[in-house]
């Protein structure tokens, strides 16, 4: 008779949560993962997945106006909000059933529930009114939209767990943030022809990437239409008579706005998770602590994804839950790899990138080649559009080494996947050099780089 009902009991049915769940019953593992909203998590449900629907969504306008320079007279276009909404709702449905239906034919148990701990080996399910126990336990709680509880009206506004569903489409919003989610959803909804203004604390939108992106998009997207404040805060929030909400910036300006979004960052979900009962210790944002191998100060217990606040994106928790099965049921002490992770922002235009930024670089290394160009696409030849891609390579001088790849333009999130090989695999620009043009492509640019357009010399951009 097994000592616990489970070998492995998984708190939270997001990416990271399911993948563990699944592999883990894959290897005969007694496996039960419990999900208190909807399988999939934020990324499927409200997050990467229906995003990049959106995104989709907002960019049809483009290609109709792009369409002219084609020869097409392309009709009126009209857009219906509900059924962008319904439609992903279908595909939302759909993914949430895969990834339950994963589990159990795998040969897990799945849940329904809010599961909660209640010593380090037992399970409440609140659900079911019962506990289970487990032998090892694996919380992949994940994160929720920071609430901004400070700012005097945050109950008027709305989170990108809203945005997803809104009854309505708004005739405006003001969206809070510099980060991805305020970018993102600042494009979709200028692109759904929402009068748009994207207010940002800092300096330049995109903090921690590199700096001629970062402007570059700021310039394209005030180019389309959308208003960017930088420098700027809402100090308070206040609902008119008219449902019209009124935010007061610190500079004293009132902005109006059918909605106003807040998209300031995300923080781990451990609040009433049974955490202290177990003896597992969190940091000072509520993140469970974890060491190398996603093991918190409990032996028995682990924890994976955004609920321990390291890198918050999906794949990462995906690569967390499978060094975590390696380590605990494989025998194979695996410690997750964070190092140099390709990343997409969804803007319009997009954001590829890898590997550090100049500015970061130029810290780290004396002398940086840096390989830079700014072209119009061949697409835009004929459509007329005036938007110019970017491409970048910072590259190490001593040892020719590629250190950060940075793309502004159409599908640089592709060309930032097959780049991450590139540089995770320590690539020269000589290993550039010496690859085949794909023409004609905008990707080619990364490989016809021949001659460095500055130098950076100890942090001082100089000329060759
Ligand atoms: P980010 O960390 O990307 O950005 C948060 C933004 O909010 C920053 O611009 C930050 O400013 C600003 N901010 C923080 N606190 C305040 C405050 N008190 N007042 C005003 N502004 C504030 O978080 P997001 O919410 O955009 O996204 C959460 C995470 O989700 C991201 O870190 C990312 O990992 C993930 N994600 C990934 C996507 C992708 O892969 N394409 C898409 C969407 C989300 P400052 O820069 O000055 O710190």
């Amino acid at each position: 008779m097994p000592r616990y009902d489970y070998d492995l009991f998984v708190i939270g049915g997001g990416s990271g949560g399911t993948r563990a769940a699944r592999v883990s019953a894959a290897l005969g593992k007694r496996v039960a993962i419990a999900e208190e909203y909807r399988f999939g998590g934020t990324c499927v449900i409200r997050g990467c997945v229906p995003k990049k629907l959106f995104v989709y969504a907002s960019q049809f306008p483009e290609h109709f106006a792009d369409a002219a320079g084609y020869g097409w007279t392309v009709p009126e276009a009209s857009f219906d909000w509900p059924t962008l909404i319904a439609n992903k709702d279908k595909e939302i449905a759909r993914l949430s059933s895969v990834y339950e239906s994963g589990v159990e034919k795998a040969g897990g148990d799945t849940f329904h529930s809010r599961a909660t701990l209640v010593d380090a080996h037992t399970i409440r399910l609140e659900g079911e009114d019962r506990t289970v126990t487990a032998e090892h336990i694996l919380i992949a709680t994940g994160g929720r939209p920071n609430p901004h509880a400070a700012l005097p009206g945050h109950e008027h506004c709305i989170f990108s767990n809203e945005a997803f569903d809104l009854p309505r489409l708004p005739k405006s919003i003001a969206i809070a943030g510099g980060g991805y989610i305020a970018v993102e959803f600042a494009n979709i909804f200028h692109g759904l022809g929402v009068d748009t203004t994207l207010v940002y604390r800092g300096k330049e939108i995109l903090q921690r990437f590199d700096m001629d992106l970062r402007s570059r998009l700021h310039e394209e997207m005030t180019a389309k239409g959308i208003r960017i404040r930088c420098h700027t805060i809402f100090e308070r929030i206040e609902k008119r008579d008219d449902g019209m909400l009124a935010a007061t910036l610190n500079s004293g300006d009132v902005l109006f706005a059918d909605e106003i979004m807040l998209a300031i960052g995300r923080i781990p979900n451990t609040e009433d998770l049974g955490l202290e009962a177990a003896g597992v210790e969190t940091g000072a944002r509520g993140e469970v602590l974890i060491d190398a191998f996603s093991r918190t100060n409990v032996e028995n217990i682990w924890a994976i994804g955004d609920v321990t606040d390291r890198v918050q994106l999906t794949p990462v928790a995906i690569h967390e839950a499978m060094c975590f099965v390696e380590t605990a049921f494989k025998n194979n002490p695996t410690e997750p790899d964070h190092d140099c992770i390709a990343t997409a922002v969804f803007s319009q235009p997009e954001i590829g990138t890898v590997g550090l930024a100049e500015d970061e670089a130029a810290k780290r290394f004396a002398n940086l080649e840096i390989y830079s160009a700014s072209f119009r696409p061949l697409k835009h030849t004929l459509s007329g559009r005036q938007e110019r891609m970017l491409t970048k390579l910072v590259v190490d001088a001593a040892t020719r080494r590629v250190l950060g790849a940075h793309i502004l333009g159409p599908d640089a999130g592709e060309m930032a996947q097959i780049l991450g090989i590139a540089l995770k695999a320590g690539l020269s620009k000589d290993d550039f050099d010496r690859t085949m043009a794909v023409h004609p492509t905008a990707a080619e640019e990364l490989v016809t780089m021949y001659k460095p357009t500055y130098l950076v010399k100890d942090g001082v951009r100089t000329t060759c």
